[in-house]
């Protein structure tokens, strides 16, 4: 079965979907993307995509940033991506990747007078960061201001600051590079927001701390507070605080729950996942694969038993 896209405004083989060179987004970083799972649940049989209803919410929030009229509401694009993992039919982890775009073939740095488009595809795609805990350095490069470019939306254009970060790193020996708001203060990794474990509690920077709001994010703070009976402090995190927390972990759809053995080659913790890191991944895993019942509501079902 080959995967499959809907693009405009029908559905393709990914193979098929394809855009000319001219478009506007290609050019100038003028689009808004997701990143959305599909979890595999062998023993049921069945995929759950997790929490599809606000990722295309926080879609819309972004498109109106950057004045694209979306061709459909948040409720028609949640059925369109179910239908369109139905058709790919995948039996594993996946990827689903919504992108709303300038799609005029012109040029000229605008947002306005410009024809917009809708686009999803799937991918199977397993995990993100892939080790038991990650060695992150400080990045050099900084998350920018709100002034600058809103970094609370999935602009593709932002993300070049994320890919300069994410290079960084890794051509560093490293796995994840975390930035540093305009101010000095912690902000968020390439592609994962940041969580520390202090004295029991949990924290991570604010909304107002150059972060995307993570949706992941709001997953754990409401695990941590209902199941663990854990409160999250968002307030703004100084770099100092990184090096001496008793636990980190990073957050992110891709990455789930990736807990920090290391950063700037100071160790935290025991250099594993620490103990409230291990308890939030397990209930995480099994909240997102359908497997906790208080929590289905969370996750959609791709495929009719
Ligand atoms: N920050 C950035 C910069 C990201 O790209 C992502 C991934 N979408 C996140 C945080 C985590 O957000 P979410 O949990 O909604 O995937």
């Amino acid at each position: 079965m080959p995967p499959y896209a809907f693009f405009q405004n029908k559905f393709v083989p990914l193979a098929e979907a394809k855009i000319g060179i001219m478009t506007h987004a290609l050019h100038y970083g003028t689009a808004v993307f997701e990143g959305i799972r599909g979890n595999w649940n062998s023993e049921q049989g069945q995929m759950y995509i997790f929490r599809l209803k606000e990722h295309y919410q926080r879609l819309e929030d972004g498109c109106r940033l950057l004045k694209i009229d979306l061709p459909h509401s948040v409720d028609e694009l949640c059925q369109i991506t179910v239908e369109l993992a139905r058709k790919c039919a995948f039996r594993e982890d996946s990827y689903i990747r919504p992108l709303a775009y300038k799609s005029s073939e012109a040029l000229g740095v605008r947002l306005h007078d410009l024809d917009n488009d809708f686009l999803v595809f799937a991918i199977p795609w397993g995990r993100y960061l892939d080790m038991d805990a990650c060695k992150c350095c400080i990045s050099t490069w900084r998350r920018p201001a709100d002034s600058v470019i809103p970094p609370q939306a999935k602009i593709t254009g932002l993300y070049a600051n994320n890919a300069f970060t994410k290079t960084e790193a890794m051509e560093n020996g490293f796995d994840e590079g975390i930035m540093l708001t305009p101010d000095g203060y912690v902000s968020e990794g390439s592609g994962e927001n940041i969580f520390l474990v202090i004295n029991g509690k949990l924290v991570t920077p604010a909304t107002y701390n150059s972060i995307l709001v993570g949706i992941s994010r709001d997953t754990v703070i409401q695990l941590a507070r209902n199941e663990l009976g854990i409160d999250t402090i968002e307030r703004p995190v100084v770099r100092s605080e990184l090096y001496t927390a008793d636990e980190c972990f990073l957050t992110g759809t891709a990455a789930h729950i990736t807990p920090v053995a290391e950063i700037d080659r100071r160790q935290i913790g025991s250099g594993s996942a620490g103990e409230i890191t291990a308890r939030l991944q397990e209930l995480y895993f099994a909240v997102i694969k359908g497997n906790h019942a208080k929590y289905l509501d969370w996750c959609t079902p791709v495929y009719k038993k």
